[in-house]
């Protein structure tokens, strides 16, 4: 997405240098504001959307529940509304608008900006704003959900009080000219009413006659749930899982958090691939939000659903993988360098003091190991102050990985010039013979 604001050539001529990055730099525009203390916290927090809609509202409701019954009917209807009001934001907020994933038809858009407003997460442009800002300012200051804060500000803080820093500016223009953003914005608080209320306890009441079930649950516990359910994309994929594609950021995949987000889990992926309709990748992992896309662009809802190239999102999972791996690596013991370097002659006389072995122009010292030779103590003490290269490379057996490892541990000196004339060697069966290849024979290599 292209940011409004100072653009690198701007920052440039605004005295950079002193600054260590653009976040930095556009950090050091503005003054913080102060911390939130005993005295100025009622100041400081949103009474509206915070304490009424995250604190109050829920505890009535959870009051209202304990004293309602609750039906078999409802119980169903309250579900199947969680999911579709849910997908208003996964489909409708998140990756329709914020990310601009797909394309949608009038109607399937007019039909997610009216369930996003049944989810009470503000209007669709304010709600992309914020979360374009989160993409490109992750875990920085100008992230309105920086996870660097902590999981109780991911979730649910950042909601209820003032942030000390306004979020990083992004471009929502392309928002301001679609009609349907607009019209949504323009009507937030009467669509509200009648999304998140008036029709979930319509359906009920006019369904079953479950008039109060429908009023407390559907409407009201069913929007308790949806709004924690969108916080642990913030909170859990923020915290929770692995980083297949990249650790530089907070964002992690867990199927837990997907199963609680309508399949905004795989956060890792969506934060590399953020233009991506899916956020799991793989079409059986659990994303029911990336079905559902993909179901409306069969019916003729959807088009033009973007996906990142799979050789990319493989180059990413690869990336991710060698790092691991050179972790491993570094924990692991190595064969130490800086090895004495000495010449044939020399190794010759001290092979007679102790069991030496050249092999591959290295000085093995196997003081403890002659008796734990698989291939048995016979077998080394031949090859003591000789050259046991062409045998432990298959004249006498083709020794493995393991082997070779342990071998390499026993390191003492390097021979000076790599390995002595063959013809020093008296007695040299055939198949140790060391000899010059034919060009031909190494014609699937590179020849310089
Ligand atoms: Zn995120
Ligand atoms: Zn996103």
């Amino acid at each position: 997405m292209a940011d409004v604001g100072p653009g690198v050539g701007k920052i440039k001529g605004d005295n950079a240098e002193s600054t260590d990055d653009y976040v930095s730099f556009l950090l050091a525009q503005e003054e913080p504001r102060p911390p939130i203390t005993w005295n100025n916290w009622w100041k400081e927090v949103y009474w509206g959307r915070g304490v009424t809609l995250m604190v109050v509202m829920p505890l009535c409701t959870f009051f209202a529940a304990y004293h309602t019954p609750l039906y078999t009917n409802t119980a169903i209807w309250m579900t199947v509304y969680y999911f579709m009001s849910g997908m208003g934001i996964t489909a409708g907020h998140h990756r329709l608008w914020a990310h601009r994933s797909y394309n949608a038809a009038r109607v399937l858009e007019y039909l997610l900006a009216l369930l996003a407003a049944a989810s009470v997460q503000g209007p669709i442009i304010w709600w992309a704003r914020g979360h374009r800002a989160h993409h490109r300012y992750t875990d920085t200051d100008l992230d309105p959900y920086n996870a660097r804060q902590g999981l109780l500000w991911t979730h649910i803080g950042w909601v209820i009080a003032k942030p000390r820093r306004r979020h990083g500016k992004v471009d929502v223009s392309d928002l301001k000219r679609n009609d349907i953003v607009m019209w949504q914005y323009r009507y937030y608080p009467w669509l509200v009413l009648a999304m998140a209320i008036a029709f979930p306890t319509l359906v009920a009441g006019i369904g079953w006659g479950d008039w109060k079930g429908g009023y407390v649950y559907a409407a009201f516990l069913r929007l308790v749930i949806v709004h924690h359910s969108s916080s642990c994309v913030n909170s859990l994929a923020h915290w929770l899982g692995e980083a297949p594609f990249d650790d530089k950021h907070s964002p992690r995949d867990h199927l837990f958090t997907a199963l609680v987000s309508l399949g905004e889990g795989y956060h890792n992926f969506h934060h590399q691939f953020p233009m991506d309709y899916r956020n799991a990748f793989k079409w059986y992992q659990y994303d029911p939000t990336k079905w559902l896309i993909w179901l409306c662009s069969k019916i003729g809802l959807a088009s033009h659903l973007k996906t990142f190239p799979e050789n990319e999102i493989q180059k990413g999972m690869l990336s991710m993988e060698l790092k691991h791996l050179f972790k491993k690596q570094e924990e692991l013991a190595w064969p130490h360098g800086g090895l004495p370097v000495v010449s044939w002659a020399t190794y010759k006389s001290q092979a007679e003091l102790r069991p030496l072995l050249c092999i591959a122009g290295f000085i093995h010292d196997l003081e403890g190991f002659m008796d734990e030779h698989p291939g048995g103590k016979h077998i080394l003490c031949q090859y003591i102050g000789k050259d046991a290269t062409a045998a432990f490379f298959g004249g006498v057996y083709n020794h493995g990985n393991a082997a070779h490892n342990l071998l390499a541990m026993k390191r003492v000196g390097m021979l000076q010039c790599g390995t002595p004339h063959v013809t020093e060697e008296k007695y040299i069966p055939p198949s140790q013979l060391l000899r010059v290849a034919h060009v031909k024979e190494l014609s699937n290599q590179a020849v310089y």
